[in-house]
């Protein structure tokens, strides 16, 4: 079999459409992808660890990157930045093994002029009225701010004709088995003798 260099998957969708638990709910099964973490100037949550959940950057050395070019892409997020550091992810593929990305919106579409043969996958609610009830239920957003983020994903569902894949986030361990569905036959289409 000729040697392949490995595959990007990018799982991406509208704000509190759930893509955190869903990625996390795949990495927790034994799974052979690599998780790119993502560098953020938001501050670390109770839990989180710097260098697991996310390198943690002031927006001083967040921009120093920028210009560096040392971000893949990045997105400018609820008043903090969110960026995918390169070097980690072409020297991954490189490698041969497969690197996933999970990213809003305005990022995965970066990604995509750049990658274009990366998979993407874009996640979706069942409803814009469960997406709703979602981000009301997370109680910390006042009613402007659920407005806003509501026509937000109104606008970034628009997007979801530029992804390979869509998977309806009914339930978890759906979500979570079409995604490894997907995973696997991306490399069936890519297994030649
Ligand atoms: P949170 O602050 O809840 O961890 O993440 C907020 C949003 O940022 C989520 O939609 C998450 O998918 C997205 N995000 C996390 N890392 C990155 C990244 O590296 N780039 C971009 N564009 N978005 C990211």
């Amino acid at each position: 079999m000729i040697e392949q260099k490995g595959i990007l998957f990018i799982l991406s969708g509208p704000s509190g459409v759930g893509k955190g638990t869903v990625r996390k709910a795949l990495f927790e099964q034994d799974t052979h992808l690599r998780y790119s973490i993502s560098m953020t100037t938001r501050n670390m949550r109770p839990g989180e660890q710097d260098g697991v959940d996310y390198f943690y950057k002031s927006k001083e050395e967040f921009e120093r990157l920028i210009g560096q070019n040392k971000l893949l892409e990045y997105a400018s997020y609820v008043d903090n930045y969110y960026g995918t550091p390169r070097d980690y992810v072409e020297e991954t593929l490189e490698a041969g093994h497969d690197v996933f990305l999970e990213i809003e919106v305005q990022g995965a579409l970066q990604v995509k002029e750049n990658f274009p043969q990366g998979v993407f996958i874009f996640l979706i609610p069942p409803s814009l009225e469960e997406l709703k009830n979602r981000i009301v239920g997370r109680g910390t957003e006042t009613p402007e701010l659920v407005k806003n983020r509501l026509n937000a994903a109104r606008d970034e569902i628009e997007m979801m004709d530029a992804y390979d894949y869509v998977v309806v986030n009914d339930q978890l361990n759906h979500a979570v088995s079409k995604i490894q569905s997907i995973v696997q036959s991306e490399h069936c289409k890519r297994e030649r003798v």
